[in-house]
């Protein structure tokens, strides 16, 4: 290449690379008959390795050539309609004309004065989700927000600020710290446990309560805090769900915000998955009582059907962001409040620029992506695509209820679908222990479904032909279809399906002829 760098110059070279990259994209599209490739992890390991990073190959014709065959050939097919297993959505194209222009442009959400546009738009957005959220009675300060990587880090930020407000409140802080806790359901995402470990909380500091089936139980929640209090141990925030990952099961928002507002508890509700629904013409209601929360976690790359990365923390109370902000002379001086010098030193809105509020700080300009999808599909737009993957998850859970082979587990209440494979096989008739007393259980169908399920799942995975997830339900094994797919048709579903019968039925078959280990 003659300059490799961007400027007005290279405006044919930048032409040609992103038509080549875009062509590479149709080709992936157009090739793309199943989720993945047949291919091996190990056989995608060695020709990884295979590559000789100190022979350049000095074109982008060959580069892409190479990635088509390291990545392109075998990456896995969020978009494909079998692909089923997890939180992984097809992208809305205004994100992908977003993406181009954020990363030629490489604009750094950080000051006013590197990017002062985009600083505007992202906090035109953390205002209007913040709308959507309607935090009840602001206190203090409005609420306020900040795009982050993803909801691993936006759970991070908000457990850090409940942290410093619990520390914040009398006492001695270094004392208090290892005795703090955070409550939550049992199915609270594991980023919950990391941010703990992270925030220097004690190892046992996360208490999960056993739930109401699959949700957080308010009287199990109020019994504990009160307990808590009553040792005198303090709780730096609960954690609710509106949307858990491995369920899609949402918390009863509003029965446990009166708990925490009893309490004076910090609320966090994670609705990394079950944000989309507040777009959803016709589920918003699912997160009834959401705006009785101190923060809102919101992954915009789920249910929002933008691109890797973009979601967002928002807080109730937007001061709570002055835990994040450190002051540095060259960036964002303490004594210049816009953080640019003279030229924008009053604030045009919101709070401080964006690296007062962010734990990162060269950052990417990801609220482009939603910026652009909102102002070409508008919110009603977005959330019909939702809308449209819980009918479509609804629609397979009746398919598999009415398949004698299948076992439905859960009814979806968001877009997941647990189940189990039901093959029929013919049960010897003797006992089948192979215990000398012969004091051991005969077959049951449900220990035969048990044993499939992640054998089925991974026989799945190394097809390729259709891909889903394996769980672990009330202690049972279970498959997991993930719906994000508006366009999900029946025959996708039945093919799917069709592909889990058969593994099972087989994976059953030759369980039986080549051991009796099963029915023990
Ligand atoms: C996906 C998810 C997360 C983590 O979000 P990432 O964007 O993957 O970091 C956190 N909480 C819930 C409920 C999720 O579904």
């Amino acid at each position: 290449m003659n300059d490799p760098l961007l400027s007005r110059h290279s405006r044919d070279s930048h032409a040609a690379a992103l038509a080549a990259a875009t062509s590479e994209v149709g080709r992936y599209l157009d090739d793309r008959a199943t989720p993945r490739s047949a291919a091996t992890p190990d056989e995608l390991a060695h020709r990884t390795s295979a590559v000789d990073l100190d022979r350049p190959l000095g074109d982008l014709t060959s580069a892409l050539e190479e990635v088509r065959a390291i990545y392109l050939d075998h990456a896995v097919g969020y978009h494909h309609p079998r692909y089923l297993a997890h939180l992984n959505c097809p992208v809305a194209i205004p994100a992908l004309a977003a993406e181009t222009l954020t990363a030629s442009v490489n604009t750094a959400v950080e000051t006013w004065d590197q990017g002062t546009s985009a600083c505007l738009i992202e906090q035109r957005l953390i205002e209007w989700v913040a709308d959507l959220i309607g935090f009840d009675s602001p206190t203090g300060t409005a609420p306020d927000g900040v795009f982050t990587t993803g909801g691993s880090a936006s759970n991070l930020q908000a457990l850090f600020t409940a942290r410093e407000d619990r520390l914040g409140r009398a006492g001695d802080r270094c004392s208090r710290l290892p005795r703090l806790r955070i409550v939550t359901g049992e199915h609270a995402h594991l980023s919950v446990v990391k941010a703990a470990r992270l925030l220097g909380l004690a190892p046992d500091a996360v208490i999960a309560l056993p739930g109401d089936g699959d949700r957080m139980d308010p009287v199990t929640l109020e019994r504990t805090l009160a307990s808590l209090a009553e040792s005198g141990t303090e709780v730096a925030a609960v954690v609710a769900v509106a949307g858990t990952t491995d369920h899609g099961a949402i918390d009863p928002l509003r029965a446990i915000g009166e708990v925490c507002s009893r309490h004076d508890v910090w609320l966090h509700v994670d609705a990394a998955y079950g944000g989309g629904l507040l777009v959803s013409p016709t589920h918003r209601s699912q997160l009834d009582g959401i705006g009785a929360a101190d923060s809102v976690t919101v992954d915009f790359h789920k249910t929002f059907f933008l691109p890797v990365a973009a979601s967002a923390l928002l807080l109730r109370d937007g001061a709570g962001f002055r835990h994040s902000a450190v002051h540095a002379d060259y960036l964002n001086p303490a004594d210049d409040p816009g953080h640019a010098g003279g030229a924008t030193a009053v604030k045009p809105t919101g709070g401080g620029p964006a690296v007062d509020k962010s734990l990162q700080t060269t950052r990417r300009f990801d609220a482009l992506k939603l910026w652009m999808t909102l102002r070409v599909l508008g919110a009603d737009g977005i959330g019909r695509l939702l809308d449209a993957s819980i009918d479509s998850a609804l629609r397979i859970a009746n398919c598999i209820e009415q398949d004698p082979e299948l076992e439905l587990v859960r009814r979806p209440q968001l877009s997941t679908v647990l189940f189990r494979p039901h093959p029929r096989v013919d049960v010897p008739p003797e006992p089948c222990s192979r215990d000398a007393a012969g004091s051991g259980p005969c077959p049951t169908g449900a220990a035969l479904s048990d044993r499939l399920v992640r054998p089925v799942r991974d026989a799945l995975f190394a097809e390729g032909h259709s891909l889903v997830a394996a769980t672990v339900v009330d202690g049972r094994p279970c498959l997991k279809l993930t719906v994000l797919d508006p366009n999900l048709t029946d025959v996708d579903v039945g093919l799917v399906l069709a592909d889990v019968r058969a593994a099972a039925g087989r994976l059953a078959a030759g369980l039986r002829s080549t051991t009796t280990e099963v029915f023990t």
